[in-house]
């Protein structure tokens, strides 16, 4: 038997609660892991509180993101006492997850852990600081370099942002943060943020070109945010669209791709290919600043998950929370 938290939708509604279940359930694959530390990101949180179709077969165990050792293998690439990473491929929707003690996994959905983070520090980035790396590189595959002027984050204060921050700071780059949370502006300033705008300034409908500004832009946020910053971008900047933290809806103009050679970069963690994942938590492992990392993360027991679910879907998260297992 393990522990795990389970969401149930039948007859009598949605339920999520921690639940011990029979190790005969977990799906078929080939990698059986021990997670030690799992994560909530926003994903989660909408699977948690059932606000979204994520969980597309139930019961589910959810956790798109774990950290943890290999218990035993039938693919070559892995062995017993491995250290490995999971991120997305759709676990936690259609594929029981890692919010759990065990969870039995494909052999190329895992990414080993790189020897200078702990499992803890892994999920503390977890597919959030993963995907603010993918985003980092996407910037850079289009030229973006230190020194080139101000790059822009939006959703600040969540998971994408706060990693963003920390990556493009330690980079050099100089980070224009936008936030709804202007109490947390000493938090995003100790990330590494040289300037706080307020988000409001961002996130109402505007002109399709507006006065230049951005070199850069991480945006999790979408919507007529996502408008704006392209509307502000300098030309031949790069915009790397990842969220949808104000909406799913694009309400623009090709006004800036055509008139300023703006280029829009789109961002996809779950089905990244292995070798970019890989890529990606190299560079985390080089370019994330562990003091920084630690002042991102929250720990919680498996047992408040559902709890700190609904706060974040209610904005009231900074940074990202770890799930001790
Ligand atoms: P968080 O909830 O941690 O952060 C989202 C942040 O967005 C909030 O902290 C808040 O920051 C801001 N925000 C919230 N609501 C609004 C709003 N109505 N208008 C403007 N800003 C808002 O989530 P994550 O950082 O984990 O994820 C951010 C987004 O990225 C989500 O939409 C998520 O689905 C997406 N995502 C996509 C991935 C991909 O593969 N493409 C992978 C991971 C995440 P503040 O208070 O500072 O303004």
């Amino acid at each position: 038997m393990f522990k795990a938290l389970l969401l149930e939708k039948d007859e009598a509604g949605f339920r999520a609660g921690v639940s011990s279940i029979d190790e005969s359930r977990l799906p078929v694959a080939d990698v059986l892991v021990q997670p030690a530390f799992s994560t909530l990101n926003y994903k989660d949180a909408l699977a948690l509180t059932n606000q979204a179709p994520v969980v597309r077969q139930w019961p589910m165990v959810p956790g798109i993101d774990g950290a943890g050792t290999v218990l035993h293998s039938t693919h070559p690439d892995w062995q017993a006492g491995d250290l490995v990473v999971h991120n997305g491929w759709g676990v936690g929707e259609t594929h029981w997850g890692c919010l759990a003690e065990r969870a039995r996994l494909k052999a190329e959905w895992l990414v080993r852990l790189p020897a200078v983070f702990s499992c803890r520090q892994a999920m503390a980035i977890g597919t959030a600081g993963y995907t603010a790396m993918l985003c980092v590189m996407a910037l850079e595959r289009h030229g973006v370099k230190p020194g080139d002027g101000e790059v822009l984050v939006t959703g600040a204060s969540g998971g994408v942002g706060s990693v963003a921050i920390a990556l493009l700071a330690s980079l050099g780059h100089r980070v224009v943060a936008a936030s709804g949370k202007l109490a947390e502006a000493d938090y995003l300033r100790a990330l590494g943020a040289a300037t706080v705008i307020d988000r409001n300034d961002l996130s109402a409908p505007g002109k399709p070109l507006q006065k230049e500004r951005w070199t850069a832009v991480v945006d999790a946020v979408g919507s007529h945010t996502l408008v704006n910053a392209l509307a502000q971008t300098r030309y031949g900047g790069v915009v790397a669209a990842c969220g949808l933290a104000q909406g799913p809806d694009l309400p623009g103009t090709v006004m800036p791709f055509i008139l300023r050679n703006v280029t829009l970069a789109g961002i996809d963690s779950v089905m990244a290919p292995r070798a970019l994942r890989q890529q990606a938590w190299d560079r985390l492992a080089r370019d994330l600043d562990p003091v920084r990392l630690e002042s991102i993360a929250e720990e919680v027991p498996l047992e408040a998950a559902t709890q700190r679910a609904h706060d974040l879907m209610q904005g009231k998260v900074r940074g990202r929370i770890v799930v001790k297992i």
